[in-house]
């Protein structure tokens, strides 16, 4: 290969891995959510504000959808092709309660196998809540409380 293809090339990728890093690549690969446009766009910025592997991950084993009861929950259901399932309220939500909830996905926490809800102990709970920050979000879902999941 000459010179001037390789780098041809390279830039190529750099430019793909730009995208990707976009907000854009972003939406492009959580593909269309059955939410509202405003939690779409909530959702979008909050997965990418995350570290490039836990997007991926996001892309592979999530999916959002909108509820009515204006709380953020999440449910393994195990034959989907992404198994966990975030619903989205429409009132008081935040970016942080969003990536939470991934949180605990990203981590393996148990999931009760009838019911498909997330059965954690207090130390799931605060390790989700580090994480979260430690993910750069700040809000409810740093916050150890008793919360709906
Ligand atoms: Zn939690």
């Amino acid at each position: 290969m000459k010179k001037h293809e390789w780098e041809s090339r390279r830039e190529t990728r750099t430019e793909h891995r730009k995208w990707e890093d976009s907000l854009d690549g972003v939406a492009y690969w959580l593909g269309d959510l059955p939410v509202p446009e405003s939690l779409e766009s909530m959702i979008i910025r909050a997965v990418h504000r995350l570290p490039s592997a836990a997007r991926e991950f996001v892309y592979y084993n999530c999916q959002f959808a909108s509820s009515e009861d204006g709380v953020v929950r999440m449910r393994h259901v195990p034959q989907a092709r992404q198994p966990w399932l975030i619903t989205v309220g429409a009132r008081h939500v935040d970016e942080s309660l969003i990536i939470h909830e991934i949180a605990h996905a990203w981590l393996g926490h148990e999931w009760d196998p009838q019911r498909g809800e997330l059965r954690i102990t207090q130390q799931d709970e605060e390790v989700a809540c580090d994480l979260t920050r430690q993910w750069g979000f700040e809000g409810e879902g740093t916050e150890r409380i008793d919360r709906p999941h």
